[in-house]
């Protein structure tokens, strides 16, 4: 049976103000008016599901979020169209991931169906917030959290709580595409054989806040995670999922457990197969990204992400080495995917595959 949302409407944020938020929105710091929160114990499953106004959660300080780090999350975009209406973005492979991460956290799963349903309520109610601008959204953040008041370890908490919020996001490249710089991380690894790196979960984040200040350090936006063995084999890059151009064949490091599964990531393999590019899941060296970059065999690279779609990688830098690839513009392959992804989103093109989601 599916979850009964209770309402407590908030007092909204007044028209002229939410227009000013949403027209120049500081990423992740504005939120909604209203947020969904619903609960889960052993005995009654997911109940007191609601939409209530965005604000504090009450949890208690030994609750097992603070002190063990059960947390997972996901994040998705909403856009409006050129009509008004409003929709999601493949909801429902989020859901499915947010279950997927909830298995290896040992924490419950929330029925796709009632996903899907908090997603609408949320969204639905605040409509308004869903900035009009091209390029802009809404960003949606689910996240279910262990709330168990308990400091006993033996097992997983017997308490979660499932909370969605939304923000009005910009759009991530203020005055156009800018190719993003790498910095090879040997000394730090995010991902191991048998850990968690598949799953969108809390702990992920927080041990590679390190190497990326260190990236900063050295003159790079963002961290190449690679292998923990051998440090050779690319995983991914900050929070995004890499591809390798070569001419029009695509290859993207294969899902072998350390890497997270992108939504985009998904989507542009099946685009690209479409549209007659070859697409091989497999591994990439990082001596051989290096090589083939220098010979020109390696024509493009690219980065993606729900947060910045696709974004050309131009340079490379690890502890004795920096190469670049192309010429910092962003390349034909990577131009085309990125605009067959924006067109379908944004309704622009056929949507054969079913990705988007109406919400209102
Ligand atoms: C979220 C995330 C991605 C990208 O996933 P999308 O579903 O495409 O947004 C890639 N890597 C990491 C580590 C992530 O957290």
């Amino acid at each position: 049976m599916s979850l009964e949302f209770s309402v407590r409407p908030a007092e909204r944020v007044p028209d002229r103000e939410r227009a000013r938020l949403v027209k120049d929105p500081p990423f992740g710091q504005v939120f909604t008016d209203h947020m969904i929160t619903i609960r889960w114990d052993a005995e009654r499953g997911w109940h007191d599901a609601r939409l209530e106004p965005y604000g504090p959660l009450p949890l208690a300080p030994s609750a097992q979020v603070f002190h063990y780090g059960q947390a997972i999350f996901e994040g998705l975009k909403a856009y409006r169209r050129p009509d008004g209406s409003v929709v999601a973005f493949r909801p429902d492979a989020n859901a499915r991931r947010l279950n997927r991460s909830a298995a290896r956290i040992a924490m419950p799963a929330l029925p796709e169906e009632d996903f899907l349903a908090a997603l609408e309520l949320l969204v639905g109610t605040d409509r308004d917030w869903v900035p009009e601008h091209p390029g802009h959204s809404l960003y949606v953040r689910p996240f279910m959290v262990a709330t168990e008041p308990s400091l006993g370890v033996y097992r997983p908490s017997g308490r979660y709580l499932f909370v969605i919020i939304a923000a009005p996001a910009g759009s991530y490249f203020k005055g156009g595409v800018k190719p993003v710089s790498a910095w090879l991380s040997t000394e730090y690894v995010r991902a191991a054989p048998g850990g968690t790196g598949e799953a969108k979960f809390g702990g992920n984040y927080a041990g590679t806040f390190l190497a990326q200040r260190q990236a900063a350090e050295q003159g790079c936006d963002q961290v190449v995670w690679l292998d923990a063995g051998e440090r050779r084999w690319v995983d991914e890059m900050g929070t995004c999922n890499l591809f390798f151009v070569y001419g029009s064949r695509l290859v993207t490091p294969a899902l072998t457990g350390t890497l997270l599964p992108g939504v985009t990531r998904d989507s542009v393999i099946t685009l690209a197969r479409d549209l007659g590019y070859p697409v091989e899941e497999g591994r990439v060296s990082v001596p051989d990204w290096r090589a083939d970059a220098a010979s020109g065999a390696l024509t493009e690279v690219f980065s993606c992400a729900t947060s910045s779609l696709l974004t050309p990688v131009d340079r490379v830098k690890g502890r004795d080495v920096e190469w670049t690839i192309g010429d910092g513009s962003p390349g034909p392959v990577t131009t085309r995917l990125r605009e067959e992804l924006t067109g379908i989103q944004l309704g622009e093109r056929p949507d054969p595959y079913g990705w988007v989601h109406k919400i209102t």
